[in-house]
């Protein structure tokens, strides 16, 4: 059957003696675990090609989420194994950056479709502690429901360690393109309440393998509910004003989303659940909402949610250190650095 690459035995003991041999390169800086946020697209550029401008505007607001909290980032475009090309993807990749960056304590992997939209919320990562994977999802939707969106796999966290390469082994067989891939769709399908007929993918796959050896894998994995480590965007994108009106971000929860992902929705090219017009002029919103919390502390704002035009929000002053926004971006977001 199909495997991920040569099975690894003992990493936890490896990558220790690796840690104690290269003190400068240290899995906790200041208390606080590394963390590498991975996320990617296809090699090649988008059918249509509005969607490479919206995966421009996703990896930027990637990249300044993470400048902003010490995130370190990889952006990839390789299909690493091309048995599990498409959203398979993901699997080698965070595989493949476990193994050459012993130094980093968790990978976070996010979906390209997914935009940070609370810049100032930081993840409780210490609560994660006796953990190694951590996604956003329902106990009871998962166990009891068996449903196929009980978790959702566009934003979670892999803690660099022996289990979680087990769980990739263990995850990766549905995945080969083809008939491996088609005939899994079809367990997946028959097993996983309200799934439509379609090939395995990565997120049905996680689901059966938990609730089918749950006895196995659940006591290490965090079903994260209390803020949007994956929110569902239809319903999150019209109220950012009411966001903005009520509420201030560093909540993450429904009063300030977090994350916002755009499931459903294929601006790159493909047939997708809802109209590309719908899902561009969204995704400018969230782009445009999470910008504006940075362009804040430069004193300069969108134009409005829908328009990539700034305005200045201040005047230009010749005391810049005494502005309190800028004080603001660095002390509030900056914790233990
Ligand atoms: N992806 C990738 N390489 C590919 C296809 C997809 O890295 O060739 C990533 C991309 O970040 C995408 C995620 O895998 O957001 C999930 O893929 P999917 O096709 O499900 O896209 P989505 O549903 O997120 O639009
Ligand atoms: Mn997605």
């Amino acid at each position: 059957t199909y495997t991920l690459g040569p099975k690894i035995l003992n990493w936890d003991g490896s990558r220790q003696k690796w840690l104690q041999e290269h003190r400068g390169f240290p899995s906790h800086v200041n208390g606080r675990p590394r963390i590498l946020l991975v996320t990617g697209s296809q090699p090649s550029p988008c059918n249509n090609p509005i969607g490479d401008h919206y995966l421009l505007k996703s990896i930027k607001n990637k990249i300044d989420y993470c400048r902003v909290h010490n995130i370190e980032i990889v952006y990839n475009m390789a299909h690493l194994d091309k048995e599990l090309a498409g959203y398979w993807t993901k699997l080698p990749v965070i595989r493949a950056l476990m193994l050459s960056h012993p130094e980093v304590e968790w990978i976070w992997w996010m979906d390209s479709d997914a935009f940070f939209t609370d810049m100032f919320f930081e993840i409780p990562i210490l609560k994660y502690d006796h953990y190694n994977m951590v996604v956003h999802g329902y106990p009871s939707l998962l166990f009891k429901e068996k449903s196929w969106i009980a978790l959702n796999t566009g934003s979670f966290l892999l803690r660099n360690c022996q289990w979680s390469l087990n769980l990739l082994d263990s995850w990766a067989p549905m995945g080969p393109k083809g008939r491996v891939r088609d005939e899994a769709g079809k367990i997946l399908t028959a097993k996983l309440k309200g799934r439509p007929a379609f090939e395995a993918d990565d997120q049905s796959a996680l689901i059966y393998l938990l609730i089918s050896r749950k006895d196995e894998w659940t006591d290490k994995v965090f079903l994260e509910n209390s803020y949007y480590l994956h929110g569902y965007w239809v319903g999150l994108v019209d109220r950012y004003e009411e966001y903005i009106e009520r509420n201030h971000p560093g909540l993450g929860d429904e009063r300030w989303p977090f994350v916002t992902h755009f499931v459903g929705c294929k601006p790159c090219g493909g047939y997708g659940d809802y109209s590309l017009d719908r899902c561009l002029q969204s995704m400018e919103r969230a782009f445009n909402f999470a910008d504006n919390q940075l362009l804040k502390s430069y004193g300069f704002s969108h134009r409005g949610l829908l328009s990539p035009n700034v305005k200045r929000i201040r005047n230009e002053t010749t005391r810049p250190l005494e502005v309190a926004d800028n004080i603001n971006i660095r002390t509030s977001m900056h914790r233990g650095s």
